[in-house]
């Protein structure tokens, strides 16, 4: 276990939280000046997500003013990707509200707060934070203090499969974070998924062992197809909200199980539905893309993101853009 853990050192990466710091500042003088950084910390702005600072790995930032007050959030570089995504080309400019569907503990729905925020607006735009769980939900409503979010967001605690999409208080909800519970099998720190996947991998070589291992297999198997049920599920509700037009989803699975197959079979599903979405190219200059596996044309696998835990210096994640596809007639009508 020392070992791996050694091996997956990824870099410390820091969210300045524009809600608590002027947006404007860009010079690295200048950020390390409002958030108090010492002189002899390196660092540099991240070139795919914007006010993400890189620091090297191992930093320690825990117990930093800016971190304790809010300033700095910590959060990884690939989970910063679901927010950033769903602002889409031109930011949130369509004004509407936003429903973080699985929010707890919050990142990206402070993250999501922030992006929205920045926008001019004649009326206050609310960040919707479901979660199912209490206690996360709780967690949540500190942290969104903390970020200085509480005013943006407003946490429910309810199930997302559950809402009513035709509640007049989500009429103005145009975007949809969707970062379900996943396998986490993309997580450096969950030893356990890496060691399952390493065993997965290198498949059952001693015969003395098959019976033991082909079990657990099975309980692996049946855990993440409730998983992705789950997931697909979660999506499908997301295609139902009558003025939605921009939908991320998102996981921090390296699993294509979670992955390119729930947006094949969401996709599909919104065809039959009546309620077309379409995939929208992510972070167009972030090199890993999605994987071609049956149902999904390599131009679709390219519109996806990946991140690979061990070789982008990130956690393992998984993003997905969806647009409605009458979008634009919509707009103009
Ligand atoms: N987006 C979060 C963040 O960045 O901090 C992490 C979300 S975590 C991957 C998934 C969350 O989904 C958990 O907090 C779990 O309690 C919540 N959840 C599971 N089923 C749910 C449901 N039906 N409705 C709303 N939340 C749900």
């Amino acid at each position: 276990e020392n070992r791996i853990s050694h091996a997956i050192k990824l870099p410390r990466y820091a969210r300045i939280n524009t809600l608590l710091v002027k947006e404007s500042i860009a010079d690295i003088a200048d950020i390390r000046t409002a958030l108090g950084l010492p002189e002899d910390l390196i660092f540099e702005m991240d070139p795919h997500v914007n006010d993400l600072i890189v620091f090297p790995a191992g930093t320690e930032l825990h117990t930093h003013p800016s971190v304790i007050n809010g300033k700095l959030i910590l959060q990884d570089k690939a989970s910063c990707f679901s927010a950033f995504v769903l602002q889409g080309e031109r930011g949130f400019d369509d004004h509407g509200d936003v429903i973080d569907a699985c929010a707890a503990p919050g990142n990206k729905t402070s993250h999501a707060a922030m992006l929205v925020a920045r926008k001019q607006s004649s009326r206050p735009i609310k960040v919707f934070a479901f979660d199912r769980s209490a206690t996360r939900l709780d967690l949540l409503k500190r942290r969104m203090v903390s970020a200085g979010a509480d005013k943006i967001v407003e946490p429910c605690l309810q199930s997302f499969l559950d809402i009513d999409v035709n509640d007049p208080k989500y009429q103005n909800v145009s975007a949809i974070l969707l970062d379900p519970s996943c396998s986490g099998s993309g997580m450096s720190n969950r030893l356990d998924h890496l060691l399952e996947l390493a065993s997965m991998k290198q498949g059952f070589e001693d015969p003395s062992e098959h019976d033991e291992q082909d079990s657990s297999s099975n309980e692996v198997q049946a855990r993440l197809q409730s998983l992705a049920d789950f997931q697909l599920e979660a999506l499908k509700k997301a295609f139902t909200f009558p003025n939605v037009n921009r939908i991320a989803y998102s996981t921090c699975s390296i699993f294509e199980k979670e992955n390119e197959e729930v947006v094949i079979a969401a996709l599909r599903a919104s065809e039959e539905a009546g309620t077309p979405f379409h995939l929208v190219k992510a972070l167009p200059t972030w090199p890993r893309r999605g994987i071609v596996i049956d149902g999904l044309s390599n131009d679709q696998a390219d519109y996806l993101v990946r991140a690979n835990g061990l070789e982008d210096g990130t956690n393992g994640f998984f993003v997905a853009y969806f647009e409605r596809s009458n979008n634009l007639k919509r707009k103009r009508e």
